[in-house]
Formats: C-alpha cells, structure tokens, sequence
C-alpha cells in the first residue's frame, strides 16, 4: 500500500489498482524486456491520469464544501471523499465536473507542450493520430521520422492522450456510479428514472463497445453497471 499526501490531501494507492493497470496496460502477452518496461510506464501514466481527476474533485470540493478530503486508488479506479463537507445544488455539480474537467486539462497540456515540442501543425496531427487514428493534414517529413523512431515516446504521449480524453469522455456517459450519472442525478427527478437512463445508457454502451471497439473489458464493465442500475431500479420502485 502507498500512502502520500499531495496539496494537503491524503492519497491512499490499493495494491488492487497496480493490477487493474498492469493488465489494461497488456502485461498478459508482454514477453519482451521492452513490453515489460511499457506496461510499467502505462501504470505510471494511468495513477498520474487518475490522480489528477481525482485531485479535481477533492480540491474543489473542499473549497467549495469545506471539509476533508482523502483520495483512494483501487482495483476499479479512484474515488475522492469530501468527509463532513456541505454542498448546495450548484456546489456539487462542481465538485463532480472538477474531475473530468481536470482530466481534460491535462490531456491540453499534453497536447501545447507537443505543440511547443513538435511546432503546432505537427502537435495537432500528432494529437489527431494518437486520439481518432487519423492524421488532420498529410505529416510533414519531421513528423514521419518523429513517428519513426518514436517507440516508447508514442506510447507515452498516446496513453497520456487516450486515458485524459476517451476515459473522460466515457465516464461522463450518465450510468451511475460514473460521473456523468452523478451529474445527471442533479438534475433528473425521480431517482427511479435516473437508474432507467443508467440501464439504457449502459446497456448500449456495452454493445456498442462490442461491435465498434472490439474492447471485451469495456463491454463487461458497461454491462455490470447497467445490471447494477437495473437492481437499483428495482429496489426503488416503491420509494
Ligand atoms: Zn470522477
């Protein structure tokens, strides 16, 4: 177990997490030196992501609810606790959206210090390959060699991309626990019909991640909130 404070913040890191990293990052086929010291440096690149989200929702959450925040990381990602805070209505939306929102900012310094790196055409190309598998324009000779010799540079900036921008993206889906559920039991009344949208959204999420993604992980995950939703739906119905 690691344990470190970070802007007054106690932050908690469950054995359970490295291993949920390790096999997102594909230990199971790394067979070589290399894949190895990848899949180490995806791990790195996931607790910095994920401590950077969760750093969003403590911090603001503290300023605006008072209060003492604590993060944990475990099997399943990371959860930020506001102990004894008091939160209005608008307070807690942004104490939510502060996560995402500072997952995001990461991913844009990413991508100006690639622009700063790489010259700013270069930069968003790069962005554009890393994030949707496409170039913008056709790449200049400098980015084809960058590309070329790239290695464990690419994997680096691709996973820093992809964790901050599509794990963003994805966890603002409304399917509770995400915080797109969270933000949308904001605003949706009755609870019932939060749990509703949580199990169509979910549930179409898993197909989809099926048929277009091809990702089994994401699949199973979407489907196990979309039951929990269900459940939750269930036992609510006569609330
Ligand atoms: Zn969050």
């Amino acid at each position: 177990m690691i344990r470190f404070s970070i802007f007054g913040v106690p932050v908690e890191i469950q054995p359970m997490f490295w291993l949920t990293g390790a096999l997102l990052g594909g230990a199971i086929d790394a067979r070589t030196k290399e894949r190895v010291l990848a899949v180490m440096v995806f791990m790195i690149i996931m607790a910095i992501s994920i401590l950077v989200h969760e750093l969003g929702h403590a911090l603001v959450g503290r300023r605006l609810g008072g209060g003492y925040a604590t993060i944990t990381l475990w099997g399943l990602g990371g959860l930020a606790y506001n102990h004894g805070g008091r939160f209005s209505r608008s307070g807690n939306f942004w104490r939510i959206a502060a996560g995402p929102g500072a997952g995001f900012a990461l991913g844009l310094l990413v991508v100006v210090l690639l622009c700063l790196g790489l010259g700013p055409q270069n930069g968003l190309n790069l962005t554009c390959r890393s994030l949707f598998g496409i170039y913008l324009t056709p790449p200049s000779d400098e980015l084809w060699a960058f590309v070329d010799e790239g290695g464990q540079k690419l994997r680096i900036i691709r996973s820093f991309l992809w964790i901050n921008f599509w794990w963003g993206v994805i966890n603002l889906l409304p399917v509770l626990p995400l915080d797109g559920g969270r933000i949308t039991e904001l605003f949706v009344k009755p609870q019932r019909l939060v749990y509703q949208i949580g199990l169509v959204a979910g549930a179409a999420m898993a197909v989809f991640s099926v048929i277009y993604l091809h990702s089994v992980y994401t699949a199973v995950m979407f489907g196990y909130l979309a039951f929990q939703n269900y459940k939750m739906m269930q036992e609510n119905r006569w609330r």
